[in-house]
């Protein structure tokens, strides 16, 4: 009996070792799972905050961008300038060259953007052929000079449709946060600022006052 109790009492211990076996397999699994979950939901929340043809943040990106920036702009004062640009004619430039030439024209003028500003400033297409830029502790001439840069750039890239060679420009407005300012407010600036530039002739920058 003595026997027959030991041999029982060690088939329960194996039985239950090998649960935990289980377990321990069954808790890895999950762990692996999870993480895949969770790098499969960063990737999608980077996908929706991104613009697919030129791999700038998009819209909805800027919006957040921008709150944080016009918070911290409060909090600790500085300087904080915005930049809005926008392609002359590019309505044009899809209906003569058509629409794969205009998406070329887009990327290449990212490239531009990126490469005339900081890793600090934040660019964004913020439309169809519209791009954002805000420029964290940036004053209003600084953020001029900037534009500048950026329109000088593209004005003078050579692009090629058809054996053709294409004259490309952008305007831009600008415009710098003042105290008691909404971000709206000086959106708005920026784009009236813009506005004139395309009034007086294209291919200009100009700054929006408050
Ligand atoms: P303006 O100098 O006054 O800005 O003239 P515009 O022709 O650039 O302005 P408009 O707003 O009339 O036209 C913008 C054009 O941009 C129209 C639209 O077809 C084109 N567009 C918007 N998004 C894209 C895109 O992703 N790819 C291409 N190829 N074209 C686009
Ligand atoms: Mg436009
Ligand atoms: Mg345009």
């Amino acid at each position: 009996t003595l026997d027959s109790f030991k041999l029982e009492q060690r088939s329960r211990e194996i039985a239950f070792e090998k649960h935990i076996k289980d377990m321990a397999s069954r808790l890895e699994a999950m762990k692996t799972e999870l993480e895949s979950a969770k790098e499969q939901l960063n990737s999608s929340q980077m996908k929706a905050m991104m613009d697919a043809l030129t791999q700038l943040p998009n819209r909805g990106a800027y919006d957040m961008n921008l709150a944080k920036e016009y918070e911290r702009y409060r909090r600790y004062g500085g300087e904080l300038s915005l930049l809005v640009c926008d392609v002359d004619k590019f309505k044009k430039i899809n209906d003569n060259y058509g629409h794969q030439a205009g998406d070329k024209v887009l990327q290449l003028i990212s490239r531009q953007v990126k490469k005339g500003t900081r890793d600090t400033d934040f660019l964004s297409r913020y439309g169809g052929e519209e791009f954002v830029v805000i420029l964290p502790e940036t004053s209003v001439n600084e953020a001029q000079g900037v534009a500048e840069k950026i329109r000088l750039q593209v004005a003078n890239s050579p692009f090629h449709f058809k054996g053709e060679r294409v004259q490309i420009t952008i305007s831009c407005g600008v415009a710098s946060f003042k105290k008691g300012y909404r971000p709206e407010q000086v959106f708005d600036a920026a784009d009236r600022a813009l506005y004139v530039a395309k009034e007086s002739g294209r291919n200009q920058c100009h700054i929006g006052k408050l």
